[in-house]
């Protein structure tokens, strides 16, 4: 079995090297992630410019970091390695919850590979003060990828964890609650700029990817590459027909 990894932090990052340490005990692993941190990058790939991929070994795995975006490292990756069986992108510094499964390069990477046909798991974490014990989370990623290859029919899955996961959970994306929001600041020379920020806002929702974290679940959200909204899609058709 070929597992890809890959992620947004860079190739560099400790979230990384947890998940190619869990992957090897699946098969032969590849490495291949943007050489600097491309987070919230989503889906972009580089089209204006060339991209280059380096040979950069990490621990003992074959490792590649890519002058590009999330996107670019695994379409890269699965260029240079046939057959690749399943693609895993983190361990993301930062929860890709609710709205920011829109403008995350871990899940980018992820969709890059299912827009390839090839199975793929996206896996993010909480940013704490302290450096995050991974070992916590390795039972749960091999967890993970068993039920992907036994379920078999999972194109994309988003997984999210707490800081210390008592049990997983099926989750929807919650959609309700939306904290990105631009506070302004001044820098030293008085000129304004501006910086996104998070703010809870609503209530989460019982079932959502938020509410299993804050539960203390590991959430596991499926989710799709055909973005239509069937509902409205309907109504739309049925009110144009009538009228
Ligand atoms: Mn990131």
């Amino acid at each position: 079995m070929r597992i890809l990894v890959s992620n947004d932090d860079g190739v560099y990052s400790p979230g990384i090297h947890a998940l190619a340490r869990v992957a090897q005990g699946y098969g032969d692993v590849r490495l291949v992630a943007p050489d600097v941190e491309q987070s919230a990058m989503g889906h972009a790939i580089t089209v204006r410019r060339p991209l280059h991929y380096h040979r950069t070994p990490i621990e003992g795995i074959e490792a590649y970091r890519v002058d590009g975006t999330p996107a670019d490292a695994v379409a890269l990756g699965t260029h240079h390695w046939d057959k690749v069986d399943l693609v895993v992108s983190g361990i993301n510094l930062g929860l890709n919850i609710g709205h920011n499964i829109w403008h995350s390069g871990t899940v980018g990477a992820a969709k890059q590979a299912a827009f390839l046909g090839i199975p793929a798991i996206a896996f993010s974490g909480p940013v704490d003060e302290d450096p995050i014990d991974y070992a916590v989370y390795e039972p749960y990623i091999r967890e993970v990828i068993d039920l992907m290859l036994d379920i078999g029919d999972l194109p994309l899955l988003n997984v999210n964890f707490p800081i210390a996961p008592k049990g997983m959970r099926w989750t929807r994306q919650s959609v309700r609650h939306y904290d990105g929001y631009l506070i302004p600041g001044e820098d030293p020379k008085g000129r304004t700029h501006y910086w996104f920020s998070e703010e809870p806002r609503e209530q989460v929702e019982e079932g959502t990817d938020r509410w299993a974290i804050e539960q203390g679940f590991v959430s596991l959200n499926p989710i799709r590459l055909d973005l239509t909204d069937d509902l409205r899609l309907e109504r739309a058709l049925r009110k144009t027909q009538r009228h």
